[in-house]
């Protein structure tokens, strides 16, 4: 591809990508598989990465997902909510240790493995203990004020075992035997089905009216925390087992280890066992444990550069899901 060709594939690429979030973030009704979008991304990125005179801070490679819809309120993040930056193989999982490595030469290294819950992105608020907002992911930077809805979920406290003053940030998601059952109940009404548990979780949560929301089993699993007053914390293991310590529900299905070769065991491990699991998950999320070599290596506009998202290959063949509806 000369120049000409290869800035006209790199635009094709946005304009499709960008149709695609739309479908996704803002309708929740997406037209093609997750693999499929991925593969654009994918290429989208490589190309800018060999022709960088051609990157915009408008392409969806420095974007973090999608608008936030006009009818809720909106909440500005006080620290964005970023998305992480993808691994599709082992060698990709190397890169990124070297890339730590060569980050904070000399420094012992920490990875902590976690599931990657396939559903929606949310921060909540506790003032003094108590639960007062949560709000989406939206753009990164703002998103949509949807307390009533998450106050719905029987496994989000509303008020913590300390009255701390803290956001944290997790992952919404609809058991695969709720999405099941609705889809089953949609079909016996004639109603079009979701696509995926991802897609119903997004389409429950940003609905006006809460009763939607209440009416499926929605839960979540949190895994971070924005901002904490009073409390000091050294590494991301011990985050995670104080907001279990709060009454928050953290996923126990995680692993701390000191070498990415073990890393890549564990990730092929839950390759294998994850269709055992009764939530849907899309990959493994592996994080830089210690927060002062998180905050040496910092973010990009888009992700973390201490963490990385494995994504598992696609499960089944790809499909084009334009016969599926996904709106209530
Ligand atoms: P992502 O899903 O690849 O990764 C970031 C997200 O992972 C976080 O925001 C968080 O919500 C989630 N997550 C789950 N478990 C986590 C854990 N334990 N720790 C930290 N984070 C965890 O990135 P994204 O920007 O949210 O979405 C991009 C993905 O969405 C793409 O990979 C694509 O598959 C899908 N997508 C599909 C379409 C489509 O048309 N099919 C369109 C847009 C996006």
């Amino acid at each position: 591809m000369d120049k000409q060709q290869i800035k006209q594939r790199i635009e094709e690429l946005r304009k499709n990508i960008e149709k695609y979030n739309y479908e996704y973030y803002v309708l929740d009704r997406p037209t093609i598989s997750d693999y499929q979008f991925d593969l654009l991304m994918k290429e989208l990125i490589e190309l800018e990465e060999k022709h960088p005179e051609f990157i915009t801070p408008d392409s969806p490679s420095q974007k973090v997902g999608g608008e936030p819809l006009d009818h809720f309120d909106k909440v500005e993040h006080q620290i964005p909510l970023l998305s992480l930056s993808n691994a599709f193989n082992e060698n990709d999982l190397y890169d990124f240790d070297r890339r730590v490595r060569q980050a904070v030469p000399g420094h012992d290294i920490n990875y902590m493995v976690e599931l990657k819950i396939d559903g929606l992105a949310v921060s909540l608020r506790y003032e003094n203990g108590i639960f007062v907002r949560g709000a989406t992911r939206g753009d990164g930077v703002i998103g949509e004020d949807i307390t009533q809805n998450l106050k719905t979920i029987r496994s989000l406290p509303l008020r913590l075992k300390e009255p701390v003053t803290i956001e944290v940030r997790g992952e919404v998601f609809l058991p695969k035997k709720e999405f099941e059952r609705i889809n089953a109940q949609r079909k016996e009404k004639g109603e079009q089905l979701f696509a995926n548990p991802r897609n119903a979780a997004a389409g429950s949560l940003r609905q006006l009216d809460p009763k939607i929301a209440a009416e499926r089993a929605l839960d979540i699993f949190l895994y971070g925390i924005g901002t904490v007053e009073g409390i000091e914390l050294s590494s991301h293991s011990e985050g995670l087992n104080y907001l279990e310590k709060l009454g928050l529900k953290v996923n126990k299905e995680r692993h701390l280890f000191d070498n990415i070769e073990d890393v890549i065991e564990y990730v092929k491990v839950w390759t294998d066992k994850r269709p055992n699991l009764p939530y849907e998950i899309d990959g493994m999320v592996i994080k830089v444990d210690s927060y002062e070599i998180q905050n040496k290596m910092g973010v990009t506009a888009k992700s973390p550069r201490w963490a990385i998202a494995y994504k598992f290959p696609a499960e089944e063949a790809i499909t084009i899901l334009e016969d599926i509806e996904v709106n209530v």
